[in-house]
């Protein structure tokens, strides 16, 4: 199967090749302090006859082959049916995407995952990047199991867990004394001086490619639950009948948390592929779940226009000045009829108590901000609609930020 990167802005193709990160054109203007421009987007040549093979397999197409991949279990995440939650809600086809439980705690492990498949396909050594704290610990992780030199641009004021998985996994640290801003800039800096492979969120295509295989993952988990449900009502036992083919469904709506914006354009990126394939008929609403201390993205649907401000929420994960994917997640949330919410860190807090004491789900700050958008934005959903909310680091990462929740001392 043959992939290259395509620039969604202007249509230039390029090879799929190390030192490619951005459209030479329309990258070429991107200046600190905005967005980046001409972000590449991975595309497969041809009708797709072998990408719906390989989903209606039940893996995902992605454009490194699957024997370069490292040896330890990304992705395959469970799709909670939260019953309490269901009922304290009144929501029946409530579901909760669990990554908390990825090998190092969060979904960024999809995207570190096929940067390291990457490198091992073209024999590269080390990759650089900065973070605000889960794509460090991820990198680290993943390359810890594939054998790579991590270089990770960490802000001090990191959380102190994620900093110290990433020493755990024996990556470099080199703490930055400023924002995840600078650190962004200090890391491209070094890769443009070394020469090493840069997983930096949305200037590496692949971070984005990777975070699409949750959304093949809810559309084959969401139809298996429903067949079973169907199953049930028969007075079946629960089971989905058996099929040669996987079956997909998508969700009514998705509520991502939301930072970069390369965790939501990668997972309409995924729907878009399912859609594109035939194997669902729609692409679901898309919600940016934002901090009101960093919500560039949720304005800019608003307002059609990205002004920068100083970030500042408990949400340490999704705290950014400039979101350096805020363009092309923006064009794809237009697209697709995506909406905006917004919610105060006194809301994020609440409703991450509110998740682990009526799921047993125990999420981060980042992803009970996605929890504390769906609430706030329910009044505008049916009561039958399928919603699916991304919890996407655990709790156990910012033990701070919990124990404030529920008044605790450390
Ligand atoms: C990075 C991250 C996000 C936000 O993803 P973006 O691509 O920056 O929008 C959300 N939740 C967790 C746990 C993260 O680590």
């Amino acid at each position: 199967m043959r992939w290259l990167h395509r620039c969604p802005s202007c249509g230039a193709a390029y090879a799929i090749e190390p030192g490619r990160y951005l459209c030479d054109a329309c990258g070429a203007g991107n200046a600190a302090g905005h967005p980046l421009e001409g972000v590449l987007e991975c595309v497969w040549e041809g009708d797709g006859g072998e990408a719906r093979r390989i989903a209606e397999a039940g893996g995902v197409p992605l454009p490194v082959e699957g024997k370069y991949f490292p040896p330890l279990p990304v992705g395959g995440t469970p799709l909670w049916e939260p019953d309490r939650l269901r009922e304290a809600l009144d929501a029946p086809n409530l579901f909760l995407k669990d990554d908390t439980c990825e090998p190092s705690g969060s979904y960024k492990d999809r995207a570190s995952w096929l940067v390291a498949a990457f490198a091992r396909k073209h024999g590269i050594r080390e990759i650089a990047l900065a973070s605000t704290g889960n794509a460090a610990s991820s990198m680290s992780c993943v390359g810890a199991a594939a054998g790579l030199k991590i270089t990770v641009f960490l802000p001090a004021a990191a959380p102190a867990a994620k900093r110290i998985q990433v020493l755990q996994y024996g990556a470099e640290l080199r703490e930055v004394q400023g924002t995840y801003d600078q650190a962004f800039d200090e890391s491209l800096a070094y890769s443009a001086a070394t020469g090493v492979l840069s997983r930096n969120t949305a200037y590496n295509p692949l971070t984005i490619e990777g975070k699409k295989t949750a959304s093949f993952e809810i559309a084959r988990q969401l139809a298996a639950s429903f067949s079973a449900a169907r199953g049930k009502t028969r007075g079946g036992r629960g089971q989905a009948a058996p099929s040669a083919a996987v079956a997909f469904r998508a969700p009514d709506h998705v509520f991502v948390p939301t930072g970069d914006g390369v965790i939501i354009a990668g997972v309409i990126k995924g729907f878009e592929d399912l859609a594109a394939l035939g194997l669902v008929d729609r692409v679901p609403t898309f919600w940016a779940a934002q901090a009101e201390g960093s919500s560039a993205i949720a304005r800019a649907l608003e307002t059609g226009r990205f002004e920068p401000r100083p970030s500042a929420t408990i949400a340490d994960s999704i705290s950014v000045d400039v979101p350096r994917n805020g363009a092309f997640a923006l064009a794809k949330l237009k697209k697709h009829g995506g909406r905006g919410v917004i919610v105060n860190d006194t809301e994020i807090l609440s409703a991450q108590r509110t998740l682990s004491s009526t799921s047993g789900l125990f999420a981060e700050p980042s992803s009970a901000c996605a929890f504390a958008g769906y609430l706030k934005a329910k009044p505008s959903i049916g009561r039958e609609e399928t919603v699916v909310v991304m919890l996407t680091g655990s709790g156990l990462k910012d033990i701070k930020s919990a124990a404030l929740a529920v008044g605790a001392r450390l």
